[in-house]
C-alpha cells in the first residue's frame, strides 16, 4: 500500500457532518478528492477547514491532466512534500505535525517511518543501477537525495 493510502483527514467526522454526506477518511480516496477537494461542498465548510482544503487543492491537485485528480500527480506531489520535509531534517513525528498544521491531515508516524526507510532503499537500488550503467550524473544526484533523507 502506498503511503498516500495512509494519509487521513484529521477531522473527518466534523467534515462529513459539515458536508452533510459521509466521505471516506482517506485523503486520497476517489470520493474524498471528488467531494471535498473538487466538489461544491466547499462553502459548507467552516473557514479554518476551507482554508486548509483550498491549500491542499492548490498544492496537490493543480495539474492540467485530463484525468485530474486521478492522474497520479496528487500522490506524486504529496510524496515529494513528505521527502522535502525529511530533507529539512524533520523526523516522522514532526512530519505528521506539519501535515496536520498545513492541511489538517494525519498519518501514523510508524507508517511515515517505513515510507522513509523504503525510500532510502529505493534510492540505494537506483544508486547501484546508475553505477553499473556508468550514469555518473545520475549517480551523484541519487547519492545527494539519499544523504538528504538519511539526515
Ligand atoms: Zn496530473
Amino acid at each position: 500500500m502506498a503511503i498516500t493510502d495512509k494519509i487521513y483527514l484529521k477531522n473527518h467526522r466534523q467534515i462529513s457532518s459539515q458536508l452533510e454526506t459521509n466521505i471516506p477518511k482517506g485523503a486520497f480516496k476517489g470520493a474524498t478528492l471528488d467531494i471535498l477537494f473538487q466538489g461544491e461542498g466547499l462553502e459548507k465548510l467552516d473557514d479554518a477547514t476551507r482554508d486548509r482544503v483550498l491549500d491542499f487543492s492548490e498544492d496537490f491537485l493543480d495539474c492540467d491532466c485530463d484525468h485530474n485528480p486521478y492522474c497520479g500527480c496528487p500522490e506524486r506531489k504529496f510524496i515529494r512534500y513528505l521527502l522535502e520535509l525529511r530533507a529539512e531534517g524533520l523526523g516522522p513525528d514532526a512530519i505528521v505535525d506539519v501535515m496536520s498544521d498545513d492541511y489538517m491531515l494525519y498519518a501514523y508516524s510508524g507508517d511515515i517511518l517505513s515510507f522513509l526507510d523504503n525510500s532510502v532503499r529505493t534510492l540505494e537500488a537506483a544508486e547501484g543501477l546508475a553505477r553499473v550503467e556508468g550514469a555518473d550524473d545520475r549517480y551523484d544526484e541519487i547519492r545527494e537525495a539519499k544523504r538528504d533523507l538519511a539526515k
